[in-house]
């Protein structure tokens, strides 16, 4: 009768003393913490839970947002779903201290009004400084409206036919060009777009160049494309989505454009995204000419798109750090990824778990680099703990009737996390 589950349920009074639920017992009213402790000891009752973690799970439950941290062991860096980038460390203790009254628009020194932002702008003009001025709005769609509005609204925006691209979720970004008055002049092929095209196209109407890097799919063969440096050429303001928001080149990603080398070969403006490749949190940014940035910041438009006080202290963290946890998930070391899963593997195996190593491909993700596999390791499990890990907020990819927890994007902090978790599942599965 010893594994009868509801023998095992630990006392309430027990869990409710746990260190684990000592800022909860402080923070909110005893009844509440007892009916999460009550929830959780149910889950044990029906086998859905470790009786060990109960005081864990109430934890869990008892945080003030229904949003949860999740371990991403899915292998894809920037996933949508999952939030894309995950903060750096210095970008978390940014957004704390701005989370309270923040000097964001008032100079301490003067006593004086001060520009918004001006920290991050800083950053970023010191990070590219091929950049005149910057502005960081809410996300990069809201980035190419503002550019789009302030440039052209009324007027044309020339545009090739094979950068008519929709992103992902229904969001087509021609629909949002046009969204914002101005008309679509589409010039060239899908597959093939020739300077001339573009020559032919601009007049008095034009009121920029939109060039969109088609950032989640590719077309090969019989293709050509007009470069920036090229476009520059034209008489009129360039426009370059770069999407990514990376910053300078990255070698392991050659075919991604980047804001030092578009702004170099002459694009009047970039915009990009904040939570992609550059690691930071959801915002847009446009940077380049000063006179066209300062335009776009006097827009009316600029007011309802503008970043709050949270994303700039966390673009201005990221941007100043070194490496940020989207850099190194995609560089891990091969070789290291294989020897985190061996030593889980290995752990597993001991308690009788039918767990092996596997290679796994990652990928980039988040809309972006589609062709780009990335070489890692995954710990191969049978595919029905795939929903009792997601349960313990583990996120794998189900491959060949197999649960995959690829390591790339689970901090290495996290691995014992993971091994607990697979073993508690596998004690509330037997
Ligand atoms: C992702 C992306 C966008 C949209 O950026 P959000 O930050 O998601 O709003 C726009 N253009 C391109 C090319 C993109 O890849």
């Amino acid at each position: 009768m010893t594994d009868d589950p509801r023998r095992l349920v630990p006392r309430t009074d027990d869990v409710l003393a746990s260190p684990l639920l000592t800022a909860a017992m402080s923070a909110l009213p005893r009844a509440v913490v007892k009916a999460a402790v009550a929830q959780a000891q149910d889950r044990v009752r029906r086998g859905k839970l470790d009786p060990a973690s109960v005081a864990t799970a109430a934890a869990a439950a008892l945080h003030s947002s229904s949003l949860r941290r999740v371990i991403n062991a899915t292998g894809v860096v920037l996933h949508t779903n999952l939030g894309r980038a995950p903060l750096s460390a210095a970008a978390r203790a940014a957004l704390l201290d701005a989370a309270a009254y923040t000097d964001v628009e008032f100079d301490l020194s003067t006593g004086q009004r001060a520009t918004r932002g001006r920290g991050a702008i800083a950053a970023l003009l010191s990070a590219v400084p091929a950049a005149g001025d910057a502005l960081i709005v809410n996300n990069g769609a809201a980035a190419l409206l503002l550019a789009a509005t302030a440039l052209a609204a009324g007027r044309e925006i020339v545009i090739s036919r094979g950068e008519l691209v929709e992103i992902g979720d229904g969001f087509r970004l021609p629909e949002l060009l046009v969204s914002t008055g101005a008309r679509l002049r589409e010039v060239g092929t899908t597959n093939r777009t020739s300077l001339r095209d573009y020559t032919d196209a601009i007049g008095p109407e034009t009121g920029a160049v939109v060039k969109v890097h088609p950032s989640n799919f590719q077309i090969v063969g019989y293709t050509s494309a007009v470069s920036v440096r090229e476009l520059a050429t034209l008489a009129v303001p360039v426009i370059v989505d770069i999407g990514s928001g990376l910053l300078a080149p990255d070698p392991l990603l050659p075919d991604e454009p980047d804001a030092t080398s578009s702004l170099h070969a002459g694009a009047a403006l970039v915009t990009a995204s904040g939570d992609k490749l550059l690691g930071g949190p959801q915002a847009g940014l446009v940077l380049g000419d000063v006179g066209l940035v300062q335009r776009l910041r006097q827009h009316p438009l600029a007011r309802a798109l503008r970043a709050d006080k949270l994303t700039l202290a966390a673009i201005e963290a990221t941007v100043r750090a070194a490496n940020t946890p989207t850099y190194d998930s995609l560089h891990a070391d091969p070789a290291v990824l294989h020897s985190r899963a061996e030593q889980l593997v290995l752990a597993l195996v001991a308690a009788g778990i039918d767990a092996r190593t596997v290679g796994s491909a990652g990928a980039v993700g988040g809309g972006g680099a589609p062709g780009v596999e990335l070489a890692g390791s995954a710990v191969s499990l049978p595919s029905s703990y795939a929903a009792p890990l997601r349960d313990e907020a583990i996120v794998g990819r189900t491959l060949h009737d197999r649960c995959l927890l690829d390591l790339r994007c689970v901090p290495i902090e996290s691995d014992e996390a993971v091994l607990a978790a697979v073993l508690a599942v596998a004690t509330c599965m037997s």
